[in-house]
């Protein structure tokens, strides 16, 4: 890529974060929203220019690809939240570079990571994915199995269980996530969110939803090859 290409993608990323923080900024809520740029198949540069632009919290998919940037940026406070989906055998490595993880909807994936967690990095922030339209294509627990599932994690001495996340149905968002706002208020000690992507955080935010993740809006396109 020349310099001139650079530059300007470089500058696109700035004056995304401005455009979607003024987005997140525009919803009449009376709760904060924190806003997680959603890294996967981006490089370190790009994460570079977004970070300089203010951004700190970001969200990756894929164990493997994000090592690099994790080590890449450690020590300069940045926050890594894994939002994929997760193999057992992925665990130790999770527990060990992540702060926050929103896709566990197995207990067996939770114990594990509690086990893996290195204590002197405090506790591991968890989330349970909820599969909120019980589409057979997408991960997490019904909202009728929530219930036994915190039940079981909220106890893991290395975690530190803070609520739910969802990935609705494009069509149907709406409904989802208010369904996701009546969820959380039965559980008064978890106060995490984490709904709405680049294409529906207004409605996710007005549904209560805490943590946002942007990839698109933030980053442009993707392209996976
Ligand atoms: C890729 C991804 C996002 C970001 O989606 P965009 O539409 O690019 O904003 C958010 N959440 C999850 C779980 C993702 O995999």
């Amino acid at each position: 890529m020349d310099q001139f290409l650079m530059r300007k993608q470089f500058l696109m990323i700035s004056d995304n974060l401005k455009q979607v923080n003024s987005r997140i900024d525009s919803i009449q809520s009376n709760h904060d929203v924190q806003l997680i740029a959603v890294s996967k198949t981006r490089s370190v540069s790009e994460i570079q220019e977004a970070f300089d632009a203010g951004q700190t919290h970001f969200g990756e998919n894929y164990l493997q690809e994000s090592l690099d940037k994790i080590s890449y940026f450690k020590g300069t406070g940045l926050v890594w939240h894994f939002i994929g989906p997760i193999q057992s055998n992925k665990t130790a490595s999770i527990a060990e570079n992540f702060d926050w993880v929103h896709s566990v909807d197995r207990v067996k994936i939770a114990k594990r990571l509690s086990d893996q967690r290195n204590p002197n990095l405090g506790k591991l922030n968890l989330l349970i994915q909820v599969n909120v339209d019980k589409e057979e294509t997408k991960s997490g627990v019904f909202i009728e199995q929530v219930d036994e599932i915190v039940s079981e994690i909220i106890s893991l001495p290395h975690i530190c269980l803070r609520g739910f996340m969802c990935i609705p149905q494009a069509e149907n968002s709406t409904n989802s996530f208010s369904e996701m706002k009546n969820l959380i208020s039965k559980y008064p000690t978890l106060g995490s969110l984490s709904m709405g992507m680049s294409s529906d955080l207004e409605v996710a935010i007005e549904n209560g939803a805490n943590l946002v993740r942007v990839g698109t809006d933030i980053f442009g396109q993707r392209s996976y090859n």
